[in-house]
């Protein structure tokens, strides 16, 4: 660990350059701070591999506890994964996909799929070669899945959303005919003055308690968290002057995971196991606060008095009008404004697509139609532009195959800590009491503290007995719409 703290440091460095170039980084910037980033992932690389004749040794002691042998593991998967790609292929990589996501922009403006259609072939061309490399038992997509999802493969996958997928199209469809939840609400009209919406926001992280002098907020873009070190997280927000939950639920989901890296145990700074179990299990502490917490009928109530406070068109609204426009379910052809019922669905298509284009069932001219076939079968309504369909997302562009499904996966987590949290009570008590601190805690204990000491497969079964079980996601579901 002594040696690791030399890659420690080249990963502390690159975040802070990447959280600068998202934040404050003027645009002539981008070229030289692209050259830098290039340059110290090159030293990453190398000074990883280097630790690989110590890493065999400590895998060969055999009186680790728990959180060496997590250190141990999180330390073989950084060294495999530069050692099996080589450096070609990560510098093509980076090449394709950055000429691909600048031709993505326009693409996607103009609704020209034809026009992104090439690169979107050489990016699955070179997707195919990184799984090669990574290797794989039974499917290439297993290769890409275990990037992102440590031991999650196709087949695990197929028995999430094969429940997943007609599940959440049962309560969908009857919250429709139920007419309780709207689907449009006055408040998405209402327009707000940054400067209040920002007091807003402050109050909220106030509310949930974030630490001052271990978190920063700033805007960007796109939102985005990114943990610097436990002592030094930051999340980015964004103000669009209309619709304020936008900006209100960003910094919520925003603050779900920097809480993850705020508690990540002090036994493991400075290792490789200091971070998240998995992405799955990141989103599924961002999803915990925005939707469980955050749109509970209990919630809206907490915040009820903030909001009015600074916001004053919203003062003839009542905390039970505030819940509604909150949790507003409507089907959207984009995947981000998707409401908590139909964004699995979004999901679920995308990680058929992904699968398919890997396998080499679905070519890449196809995609768009293919695309629409999919989205119309699930949600009863088919996009009328590429824009609205296949090119909506930067995932590709980027050359992000696998991490689709993590977005999914930490909702099916999230049921399943919803559960055992005895059925949200635990949370509902907690905000009625406006002290959050016990939930932080149980967080803390259970998932937190233990960064990637265990791999997510482990940490679900230690805490709930079982692993990507979706049923507790449909029962939460059910339990919230149709209770
Ligand atoms: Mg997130």
């Amino acid at each position: 660990m002594e040696k690791y703290r030399a890659v420690w440091a080249l990963h502390h460095s690159m975040a802070l350059l990447e959280w600068d170039m998202e934040t404050h980084m003027p645009e002539g910037g981008a070229a030289s701070r692209g050259a830098a980033s290039g340059q110290l992932a090159m030293m990453t690389q190398k000074a990883t591999v280097s630790l690989a004749p110590l890493l065999r040794k400590a895998e060969k002691s055999s009186d680790l506890d728990d959180e060496s042998k997590g250190i141990v593991r999180s330390l073989r998967r950084e060294v495999d994964f530069f050692t099996k790609i080589p450096p070609e292929l990560v510098e093509e990589r980076v090449r394709v996909t950055t000429e691909a996501t600048v031709v993505w922009r326009r693409a996607r403006k103009t609704s020209d799929y034809k026009l992104f259609e090439p690169h979107m072939e050489k990016i699955l061309e070179i997707t195919r070669r990184v799984a090669d490399c990574l290797g794989y038992a039974k499917h290439p997509y297993d290769a890409l899945l275990d990037l992102y999802e440590e031991d999650f493969t196709v087949r695990d996958a197929d028995a999430v959303f094969s429940r997943l997928v007609p599940g959440s199209k049962k309560v969908l469809e009857r919250v429709e005919a139920g007419g309780v939840y709207p689907s449009r609400h006055p408040l998405e009209a209402v327009r707000y003055s940054t400067d209040a919406m920002v007091r807003v926001n402050e109050g909220v992280i106030s509310l949930l308690g974030m630490p001052k002098d271990r978190f920063r907020m700033d805007v960007s873009t796109h939102p985005f968290t990114i943990g610097i070190a436990p002592d030094d997280v930051r999340i980015t927000t964004r103000y669009e002057g209309a619709d304020f939950k936008a900006a209100l639920f960003s910094t919520i989901h925003e603050s779900g995971h920097a809480l993850y890296e705020l508690q990540l145990g002090d036994s493991l700074r400075f290792t490789p196991a200091a971070g998240a179990a998995s992405l799955g299990f990141h989103e599924s502490q961002s999803r915990f606060w925005e939707n469980v917490v955050g749109r509970s009928r209990e919630f809206s109530k907490l915040v009820h008095p903030l909001v009015r406070k600074n916001l004053a068109e919203v003062s003839k609204y009542s905390a039970e009008d505030l819940y509604l426009y909150f949790n507003a379910v409507r089907k959207s052809f984009i995947r981000v404004e998707a409401d908590e019922l139909s964004y699995n669905l979004h999901i679920a298509l995308r990680y058929d697509l992904e699968k398919k284009m890997v396998s080499g069932d679905v070519s890449v001219s196809e995609l768009p139609e293919v695309w629409n076939d999919v989205f119309e079968d699930y949600l009863g309504v088919r996009p009328k532009k590429d824009s609205e369909g296949v090119l909506q997302d930067i995932h590709w562009s980027g050359g992000s195959l696998g991490y689709f499904p993590t977005y999914s996966l930490g909702n099916v987590i999230l049921g399943m800590i919803w559960h055992k949290l005895g059925d949200g009570e635990m949370v509902r008590e907690s905000v009625q009491k406006k002290d959050l601190t016990q939930l932080e805690k149980w967080l803390q204990a259970n998932i937190h503290r233990w960064g990637s000491t265990y791999s997510p497969k482990v940490l679900q079964e230690r805490l709930f007995g079982d692993a990507y079980n979706p049923d507790r996601l449909l029962k939460y579901y059910e339990a919230k719409y149709l209770g």
